[in-house]
């Protein structure tokens, strides 16, 4: 009998809060925008070098999540923002006596990739939603099939986003008022809920300086302490992400997080060329669109046809897409 429940663990299951459960979701959010504002911004030192990278930010922002999210499921059974808050996964056996098991090795690798991918197909479809948007609105002269398509597109991804919020909404009042033990609609996707997790036992400084003394010191102990340094970092981080967050929802006119505005560059004699017609047909524009990496202006079909073939801006080649596009409403 107790090599049988030797995977069971011997706390019992508690219900951590709904305040915790949002806190922590709220931390999970913060990461990608943080993670996509220092690249940009390590790549705003040379920007014509590195600028391309930035059209991988989603695909980087990934490989990361996965690194992160698989260490702390491996070694706290939680993903990274359910660690910071003290929570763990477990599998509930019983939910009358509160019998819980560990995350078994295949719900963790469940769990890895449900954390990882959902926000990014999360965002794809977002971004792909206002790219027909803002198709819908520039009205070009397009086959009529695709225009059905287009708008058919936008208004399914909105009904998906409402229907997705509305079940999140039934989720937390079920969690709330006790009648669901999954605080998330994932976990229950998972069938793996969340509980507090047990205090870590840490190497202390008087265990370290023993250890060094008696030279019983480990290249096992050296890895745990320099884990433990880049974590606790990690976590420091994200303290200071919540923090800003909350500083900058508080309604204070300034934003921390944006980098200092350069000085305007100079007008180049290009740009003086090309004043009042698009620098592509050479003709006065029709649908002024701007771009945004360069601030020329070309018209919508010329730009268009460019930016899918080649990527950049064709007067100054600069690496851009599709959404540094913006219409301009001048007549
Ligand atoms: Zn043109």
């Amino acid at each position: 009998m107790a090599e049988k429940g030797a995977h069971l663990t011997g706390t019992a299951y508690i219900r951590p809060s709904i305040f915790e459960i949002i806190a922590q979701e709220s931390l999970a959010s913060t990461l990608e925008p943080a993670f996509k504002k220092i690249l940009s911004f390590l790549v705003s030192f040379n920007l014509e070098k590195y600028g391309h990278i930035l059209q991988w930010t989603d695909e980087g922002y990934l490989i990361f999540n996965v690194l992160l999210q698989r260490y702390y499921l491996k070694r706290y059974f939680a993903s990274f923002s359910e660690t910071f808050y003290g929570l763990k996964r477990v599998t509930i056996i019983n939910s009358k006596t509160g019998l819980q098991e560990k995350l078994s090795h295949k719900q963790q690798i469940l769990s890895l990739i449900i954390i990882v991918t959902f926000p990014y197909l999360k965002n794809k479809l977002v971004q792909l939603s206002s790219k027909y948007k803002l198709q819908n609105i520039n009205n070009t002269s397009r086959k009529k099939r695709q225009k059905f398509f287009s708008k058919y597109v936008v208004k399914g991804l909105s009904i998906l986003f409402v229907t997705y919020e509305t079940l999140v909404l039934y989720n937390y009042i079920l969690y709330v008022s006790e009648k669901s033990i999954y605080p998330s609609l994932l976990l229950r996707l998972l069938s793996v809920t969340l509980t507090y997790a047990d205090p870590q036992s840490a190497l202390t400084v008087t265990e370290l300086l023993r250890k060094i003394k008696y030279n019983s010191f480990t290249v096992f102990d050296g890895w745990n302490i320099l884990q433990r340094i880049i974590t606790g970092s990690l976590e420091l981080g994200a303290f200071f992400l919540q923090f800003l967050s909350w500083w900058n929802q508080e309604n204070y006119d300034m934003d921390i997080m944006s980098l200092p505005a350069p000085p305007p560059p100079k007008v180049p004699n290009v740009a003086q060329q090309y004043k009042g017609i698009c620098p592509l047909c050479h003709k006065p524009h029709h649908i002024h669109t701007v771009l945004m990496v360069s601030g020329y202006i070309f018209c919508y079909q010329c730009i268009l046809s460019e930016i899918r073939i080649k990527k950049k801006c064709p007067v100054t080649h600069y690496p851009a897409k599709e959404d540094d596009l913006i219409r301009l409403y001048i007549e």
